[in-house]
């Protein structure tokens, strides 16, 4: 009942102020100089291309360009003008779609070759009542190639009396041929301060109370199309339930997009930087018992992050519209106090963390982790740093004895963590510990490998298409007797599946498109990847623990143990992996 009720709403408001003449059209200034140029010195193109992003106005533009071509104005005498006159018969039938001479088709439904013949065929004649016989495609890019053969004939030869309006969200899927037969109009996304003052004149007009930070989130929740933000000011017309009071407020807004009150957002924020994870994790559970989904916490400090780094870079950018006055006061305030390295790790890190909470099992114990993992970051220093003062100074820093006064690692904190002390040692074991530094990039094959050539890009294959048992099984059940395209052999241990080698066999053939042989073997074959791997991560723990640097920083560290050592060059790097990574063959080893 309550969706009839909405979407009746949105035809409202999206419908009333649907623009019908160029100057109503919002945000596309330039686009517009060039139609209306083009219209008023009488040289039209036979085709218009109208080129943008989904809800952003290109089937109005298309309306308008159809009325522009075909008004005879007033008194029924009038030539193609840039500003139809909206009331003769053409601009009346135009806009209610029924103008006899104005053909509208939907590629997305229409794609086939057929069509596209029926739709042709009309265009030898001439138009019944208008100066113009014009056909309007939407969605352009999703005919057929038959489709497109068949029209780029008429493209190239098209009667006096005929124009084509394309319009497509995808331009790299229209051919060349046709493309560069049209003329090519680029609809922009319409910035936030223009949609602002926009549904600011429509709420004005259809006397709603509408907060300027509640015009602010939706139009930076239209994302630059107008149709969208109309339809959120309709759903918040209709979720505030404002007949009574005619107010839109905040809360109810935020409630409607789903998102979280941004203050506390920013409490939270601030909680990770002060280190403090029971806090954090407490606004999280508060933020998710009131209907926050984790994602979208996730999301929103990734925003903050975003936004804070902008303001680092630009601090007029505070000033620009659209932006919250929390984010103006409390945006400043932070990125006074951070600098961009650190913004950059916690972007990492929320990025990282973004992805594992979309993929858990469970949402909110993920965005835990991500949230104590930012926490736990606050207490070590900037990579950078340690090393500069272990360089510099040697072991001696973790004793409170240097004179250099020290900073947390993201940025001074608010609040908690008292000045100067390094932090204790049995955070820095739990975070993953030192790193070593400097070992050349090991094989590391990566996702997109859709045509394996090595056993272990079969089995990053297996872990990228989230076949987490097979690839598991693969890893530490099989011994590899031989391997080439097309061939496996291995050993399979007894733990592993009974049917491990139809089903490799299976999902290969389904995502190479090739037929896979995998046959099973009693030769020993190859050690596991696994236990290759575990060797090798004994050998650079070693390797690293020997590193005078690590030895330096496990005495400025007392108590600190070496728990995984990854491979990266950067010190840096190294730093962020420890953070993001903590890694799956850890082993303890005391220094
Ligand atoms: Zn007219």
């Amino acid at each position: 009942m309550n969706e009839t009720v909405e979407k009746s709403t949105y035809r409202v408001l999206a419908r009333k102020y649907r623009p019908s003449t160029f100057s109503e059209l919002v945000g596309q200034d330039v686009m517009v100089r060039t139609l209306t140029n083009a219209i008023e010195i009488d040289r039209l193109p036979h085709a218009f291309i109208l080129i943008g992003v989904r809800g952003i106005g290109k089937t109005s533009t298309a309306r308008i360009i159809a009325r522009a071509l075909n008004c005879v104005s007033t008194d029924g005498t009038g030539r193609a003008t840039a500003e139809p006159c909206g009331v003769c018969s053409h601009c009346v039938a135009i806009a209610e779609d029924r103008h006899v001479d104005v053909i509208e088709m939907d590629a997305a439904s229409r794609t086939g070759v057929n069509d596209i013949r029926e739709l042709i065929d009309g265009v030898r004649y001439r138009p019944l009542e208008a100066r113009y016989k014009i056909y309007i495609i939407d969605e352009v890019h999703m005919l057929s190639t038959s489709a497109f053969n068949a029209l780029l004939k008429t493209l190239e030869e098209p009667p006096e009396h005929v124009k084509f309006i394309f319009a497509t969200t995808e331009t790299r899927k229209v051919p060349v041929t046709v493309l560069s037969r049209c003329q090519r109009f680029d609809l922009r996304r319409v910035e936030t301060g223009v949609l602002m003052d926009h549904f600011r004149s429509i709420a004005q007009k259809e006397d709603v109370t509408v907060s300027e930070d509640s015009l602010a989130m939706i139009a930076r929740a239209a994302d630059g199309s107008v149709r969208d933000g109309l339809s959120l000011l309709d759903q918040a017309v209709a979720h505030a339930g404002i007949q009574e009071d005619g107010q839109i407020t905040e809360a109810s807004v935020q409630d409607m997009l789903g998102l979280a009150d941004h203050g506390r957002i920013y409490d939270l924020f601030e909680h990770l930087l002060a280190g403090k994870a029971r806090e954090a994790i407490d606004e999280l559970a508060a933020l998710y018992n009131s209907g926050a989904d984790p994602l979208a916490v996730i999301g929103d400090l990734l925003q903050i992050v975003h936004w804070l780094t902008r303001l680092n870079l630009d601090p007029g950018a505070a000033d620009s519209p659209g932006n919250s006055e929390i984010d103006r006061t409390r945006g400043i305030n932070l990125a006074q106090r951070l600098n961009i390295g650190t913004l950059g790790r916690i972007w990492q890190v929320l990025l990282k963390g973004n992805e594992e909470v979309r993929t858990a099992p469970s949402g909110i114990q993920a965005a835990e982790m991500v949230l104590i993992r930012l926490t736990l970051m606050s207490e070590l220093p900037p990579p950078a740093d340690l090393i500069r003062m272990l360089q510099t100074q040697g072991p001696s820093v973790g004793s409170g004895n240097s004179s250099e006064p020290q900073r947390t690692a993201l940025g001074s904190a608010p609040t908690g963590q008292s000045s100067g002390a390094l932090p204790a040692a049995p955070r820095l074991a739990a975070s993953g510990g030192i790193q070593a530094l400097a070992h050349p990039e090991m094989e590391k094959i990566t996702a997109e490998d859709y045509n394996p050539d090595s056993f272990e890009a079969v089995v990053a294959l297996f872990e990228n298409k989230r076949e987490g048992l097979i690839a598991a099984a693969l890893r530490g059940q099989v011994n590899l007797v031989s391997f080439e395209r097309g061939h496996i052999c291995f050993r399979a241990g007894s733990e592993a599946p009974q049917d491990l080698a139809n089903r490799v066999a299976r999902l290969l053939k389904e995502w190479t498109g090739d037929q896979w042989l995998v046959s099973l073997s009693e030769r020993p074959g190859q050690p596991t990847i696994r236990s290759v791997r575990e060797t090798a991560a004994r050998e650079r723990r070693n390797e690293a623990i020997a590193h005078p640097l690590v030895q330096a920083a496990l005495e400025a560290f007392p108590g600190a143990r070496v728990e995984t050592v990854s491979e990266r060059s950067l010190p840096e790097e190294d730093f962020k992996n420890a953070i993001t990574n903590p890694d799956e063959d850890e082993k303890e080893i005391e220094p």
